[in-house]
């Protein structure tokens, strides 16, 4: 089984979001299934020659290698790629994001015969690789090399879609009679995201409640019409997480490493971490931990609203962030409002990341939807319990500690209101109190399982489709 992923960010070489988690791992873990994978990504400014020892197969294109035998290529256009930012700068998306994306989606594609690759699937994610199997369908279709390669798309976020006005249309050369409701239009608009789920053979998302939630008014983002028509083809499997790079045994980047065997030395980084944020280093305070994209999806404004009512308890709060200016300017004033208990970071920092899922007792997610979600499953590998809201990829992975004593994992809060999401808060604060029950949730926690290994099985799964 031969097979090209696509993807446009990827671990280590370039990432805003979990995406770049997938793009990362999965390839490394279909390659030790025996599946033939090689990755296809732009070559952003970003991404330096010498950093990744890249070699230059032609001008458009670089490659290295990962893994075992995978070819790493990277589609290069400095007019388009040799910027700063993936998709956009401070003043928003670039303007040119058609031309980026449709060039990236061209030269993948030609980029095979270049290299004489012929896979059985191409696997595309998401907006920016999603003109892959319109073009595959269309142009391409003809040409007997191209002719029987199938296409799976995952979709990562619904609501990131690649959308642009009907003005550019001709710039990506497809017949006038797609652009329809059927096709790639969309309230008058091109939408890349709808194409790559009209032109797919299989869809897939990365949980098996956001691939049902999609395909209602509430999630899906206007595009629930189209995916009930292809809820057939449409699946849902979890992200795994990359233990070769979350796991406190191993991890260089927090204060003290340590295992199930010994959760004790989480509060050296606790600690720690308390130290380096300014906040009073103090044990019994319960450490409330936040990393994550500063977007109204993350419910970034359930927690800042709520902050005075949690300051009134015994705990501090940690966040580590960047995007929407709003919640900057927010989160800023109560960071100066509480400089003792709130310690902010308005950036994008992996190191501080560690050291939060490592230092921290609660890890926050009280996402509005998550199509998956790598928080939460990060923090059971750090024995640091999850507070989330039900949806997606967290009502997958997370059981409610109210809800079954057993198998409990986390807090969960089932409707998106204050009240819930305080209620689930003072639950916490009072288990945590309650030291032998507390450590009883964290032993259990850190023996949960999230690895990519069923998960790259399922994928393998629906290529074999
Ligand atoms: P999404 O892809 O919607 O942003 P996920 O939970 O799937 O959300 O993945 C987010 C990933 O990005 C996690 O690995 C998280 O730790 C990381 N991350 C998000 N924001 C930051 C930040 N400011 N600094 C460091 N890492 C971050």
């Amino acid at each position: 089984m031969k097979v090209l992923f696509c993807s446009s960010e990827g671990v280590p070489f370039a990432k805003t979001g979990g995406l770049a988690d997938v793009a990362g791992a999965l390839p490394l873990a279909l390659e030790k299934k025996g599946i033939e994978v090689n990755v296809c990504m732009p070559k952003y400014g970003t991404i330096k020659e010498q950093d990744y020892n890249l070699k230059k197969l032609d001008d458009n294109v670089y490659y290295c290698k990962i893994g075992k035998k995978i070819n790493v290529y990277f589609i290069a256009n400095d007019n388009y790629f040799n910027r700063p930012g993936l998709y956009g700068d401070k003043t928003g998306d670039y303007p040119d994001n058609l031309d980026r994306f449709m060039f990236y989606s061209k030269e993948t594609l030609n980029l095979l015969k270049k290299i004489n690759f012929k896979p059985d699937v191409i696997h595309c994610n998401d907006w920016q690789s999603s003109l892959i199997p319109v073009y595959l369908k269309t142009h391409y279709s003809k040409d007997p090399f191209y002719s029987k390669i199938k296409t799976l798309l995952t979709i990562h976020n619904l609501a990131y879609q690649g959308l642009f006005s009907k003005d550019q249309y001709p710039r990506l050369g497809l017949d006038w009679s797609l652009f329809n409701i059927d096709g790639l239009e969309f309230y008058d608009k091109i939408n890349f995201l709808k194409g790559g789920i009209v032109f797919s053979d299989l869809i897939s998302t990365v949980s098996a409640a956001y691939a049902k939630e999609i395909q209602t008014k509430e999630f899906g983002c206007g595009l629930e019409g189209i995916l009930l028509k292809r809820k057939k083809v449409l699946s849902g499997i979890i992200n795994g997480l990359d233990y070769g790079l979350w796991d406190p045994e191993t991890d260089n980047l927090i204060f003290k490493r340590y295992s199930p065997k010994n959760i004790e030395d989480k509060y050296i980084n606790k600690l720690r971490l308390q130290g380096e944020c300014g906040l009073a280093q103090n044990r019994n305070a319960l450490l409330f931990g936040f990393v994550g994209r500063l977007a109204e999806q993350k419910g970034i404004d359930i927690i800042s609203n709520n902050l005075d009512k949690m300051f009134k308890s015994n705990i501090q709060m940690v966040i580590l962030g960047t995007g929407d200016q709003k919640y900057h300017e927010i989160l800023e004033n109560l960071s100066k409002k509480y400089p003792d208990k709130f310690a902010l970071f308005l950036k994008f920092d992996n190191t501080i990341a560690h050291k939060i899922y490592a230092g921290t007792d609660i890890f926050l997610m009280p996402s509005r939807y998550e199509p998956c979600g790598l928080g939460q499953m990060i923090s059971f590998k750090y024995a640091t319990v999850p507070l989330a809201f039900k949806t997606g990829g967290l009502a997958d992975t997370i059981v409610d500690l109210d809800k079954n004593k057993t198998k409990g994992n986390g807090f969960l809060f089932e409707k998106y209101e204050a009240k819930e999401f305080m209620g689930k808060f003072n639950k916490a604060v009072s288990l945590y109190k309650n030291k032998s029950a507390w450590q009883k949730v964290l032993k259990r926690i850190v023996k949960l399982d999230f690895s990519w290994e069923e998960s790259a099985k399922k994928y393998i799964q629906l290529y074999k489709k």
